[in-house]
């Protein structure tokens, strides 16, 4: 079999997606190989495919346990023979596993790093013919990085230990040069064949919400999405209690996960999660990584994280079967005192010199400063994302909350000289810059204890815009920073005038906002599929629950949400146009093809049951 005939009959789909071919491609050529691609993107079928192909065995280095064992889990429902090696294994099954790999049984092994350098796995790899190496989530392996892990470290002193030097190749999402110079350089990638496909993620759209009431702005997003599968990030530990407790008393069906639990709760519930036994997962960023549960259709961040990496991470861990899903980001002020705080007060980490560290926090509070311009910009989301990871987009993506249409450009040029003006004038008066409330609080003519004391009640702007919310001031404020204006001190929590401020107060420069429309100025809600089609799709998911259960797998393992989708769309009617659809291997259509096609069948012709 050649490398398109094993995506077709093994993992059931008609191409490649953009940069895998070139991959593959390279590794069965001989040489190393080095593939960045987005959350999504598909990395594993380049190590998959390969490993397939070659002689002899594969080793995938994976940092976590639970993305191993659903990786092997997915392959053995395509029939391919795979293994995991790693410390939720006792003594006897790790030997009946070396066993097997001895006698040849398995293409494919994942290990875990701390395991390549002990005596017995090492002098088990002397014995076996090793052709390639794959480094899954290779990002791990640098100190610039997210995740850095030191374990990962004994991957090239393993590679090195080795009598013939396998292939290597390593895949991670990570967009940042130096951390991908790093991972090149460390693992001693010889002239790799090397792909950067696009970060994009078009089935993702994103939105930044600024509520009054999080919890609120919860429920009514939750309540529309009953069902549905997704994560909600909270900052804190406490915050993952409390909203997760809200929500089970609501009668959602959520569990929680920080590392704050029992290792034995936190397996349990991340368990319920990925078997859709909870289709709601409460969660600190201790959850996620390695989570290649493919119908995640929501992300919501009930707070902001501290770098848009983690965020475009976190967030990108909806949708990964290419269907529509939603990241929706809550944002409030606090979020950003804390982010600052968390960072001010992160731990030292014993691998660095205290001249590393205060790069590194310098570093953090510059992607901090990035996250806070996301949350607060108006052009578009994806944009913004693109941008920020060097690459290039066009203006207006179509598919985020800022370019979908439900907002409306209003001119607030008066306000924004009269906001800008204020600012001048309290920093006059004080000698020194001010935040957001007081400058809102001084605006809205309150007779708030500060105000007073502060005398600011004297000034010729106070109660200029005494009639405006809150919340109203604070956009206003908030889109005059994002334009420049004004400049965030996050130190200190004070925003001062910029020098563009002035094209604003004297040159007549106008401001335009855009502002979110009333909800009923915004078309219902437009699904994908038709209502006919809303209802097959209902039923084969309640079949392919019940086969999952059967199996003992979780449902996504038997088919994906984008795979159910495409069925809906093609309709089969036999055997032979079930393969046709996206995601079904030769495999799961001699297991699954019957019981699908007789509800297809049912379904169309309006047979009884
Ligand atoms: P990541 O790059 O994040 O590791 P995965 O390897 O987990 O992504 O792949 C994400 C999803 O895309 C999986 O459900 C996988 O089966 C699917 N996929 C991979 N390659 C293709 C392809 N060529 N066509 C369609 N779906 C694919
Ligand atoms: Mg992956
Ligand atoms: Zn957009």
């Amino acid at each position: 079999m050649d490398k398109l005939q094993l995506l077709q009959r093994i993992f059931g789909y008609s191409q490649f997606r953009p940069g895998q071919e070139l991959l593959i491609d390279g590794i069965l050529s001989g040489r190393d190989a080095f593939g960045i691609m987005p959350t999504g993107g598909g990395k594993s079928m380049c190590y998959q495919i390969p490993a397939l192909l070659l002689p002899g065995i594969s080793l995938v280095v994976s940092p976590l346990i639970s993305l191993m064992r659903d990786q092997v889990m997915a392959l053995k429902a395509a029939g391919v023979p795979a293994a995991y090696i790693n410390s939720s294994l006792n003594f006897g099954q790790i030997q009946a596993v070396y066993r097997n790999m001895l006698a040849g049984k398995y293409k494919i092994i994942y290990v875990a790093p701390e395991r390549l350098d002990s005596e017995d796995f090492g002098s088990l790899a002397e014995q076996l013919p090793i052709s390639f190496v794959a480094v899954d989530e290779a990002h791990c392996i640098s100190q610039w990085g997210q995740d850095f892990r030191p374990s990962y470290l004994r991957i090239v002193h393993f590679i090195a230990g080795l009598s013939r030097r396998p292939i290597v190749a390593a895949f991670t999402a990570t967009a940042t040069k130096q951390v991908q110079e790093d991972i090149k350089r460390i693992l001693g990638l010889r002239n790799p064949v090397q792909t950067v496909t696009g970060f994009d993620r078009p089935n993702l759209c994103f939105t930044v919400l600024h509520p009054e009431l999080k919890d609120r702005e919860l429920k009514q997003l939750l309540g529309d999405r009953s069902g549905k599968s997704g994560i909600i990030y909270c900052a804190t530990r406490k915050k993952v209690e409390t909203v997760c407790q809200m929500l089970n008393e609501l009668g959602y069906p959520a569990t929680r996960y920080h590392a704050g639990l029992e290792e034995q709760e936190r397996t349990a519930n991340q368990e319920d999660f990925l078997f859709d036994r909870k289709t709601i997962m409460v969660a600190t960023n201790a959850f996620g990584m390695g989570i290649d549960k493919s119908n995640v259709s929501f992300v919501i961040h009930y707070n902001m994280p501290k770098s848009l990496e983690a965020y475009y991470q976190e967030a990108g861990r909806a949708g990964r079967d290419g269907s529509q899903a939603d990241c929706i980001l809550l944002f409030s002020g606090t979020d950003v005192s804390t982010a600052h705080f968390l960072i001010q007060n992160s731990g030292e980490n014993e691998d660095l010199d205290p001249v590393q560290q205060e790069i590194i926090r310098k570093q953090d509070l510059a992607r901090l400063d990035a996250m806070v311009g996301y949350c607060k910009t108006k052009t578009c989301l994806r944009g913004y994302i693109l941008e920020y990871f060097g690459q290039k987009h066009p203006e207006i993506c179509g598919n985020c909350g800022n370019c979908n249409g439900n907002f409306r450009e209003v001119d607030i040029t008066k306000e924004s000289q009269m906001i800008l003006s204020c600012v001048k004038r309290m920093h006059d008066k004080l000698g020194y810059w001010v935040g957001v409330n007081l400058i809102a609080s001084t605006l809205r003519g309150s007779k708030d204890k500060r105000v007073l004391e502060l005398h600011l009640n004297e000034l010729s702007t106070y109660g200029l815009l005494k009639n405006r919310t809150r919340s109203n001031l604070h956009a206003m404020i908030d889109h005059l920073e994002a334009e420049g204006y004004l400049q965030a001190d996050r130190e200190h929590q004070t925003l001062q005038l910029t020098a563009l401020a002035s094209e604003v107060l004297y040159r007549g420069q106008k401001v335009v906002m855009k502002i979110e429309s009333e909800p009923e100025e915004v078309a219902a809600d437009a699904t994908s599929l038709e209502e006919q089609e809303a209802e097959l799709f209902d039923v084969l998911k309640e079949l392919r629950g019940k086969l999952a259960k059967e199996a003992g797998v979780p449902a996504y393992v038997v088919f994906s949400n984008a795979t159910l989708t495409d069925m809906v769309k093609k309709r089969p009617r036999t055997k032979w146009e079930f393969k046709k659809v996206s995601g079904v291997g030769e495999l799961k259509a001699s297991w699954y093809s019957e019981a699908f096609l007789e509800k297809i069948n049912h379904f169309l012709d309006g047979e009884p049951e």
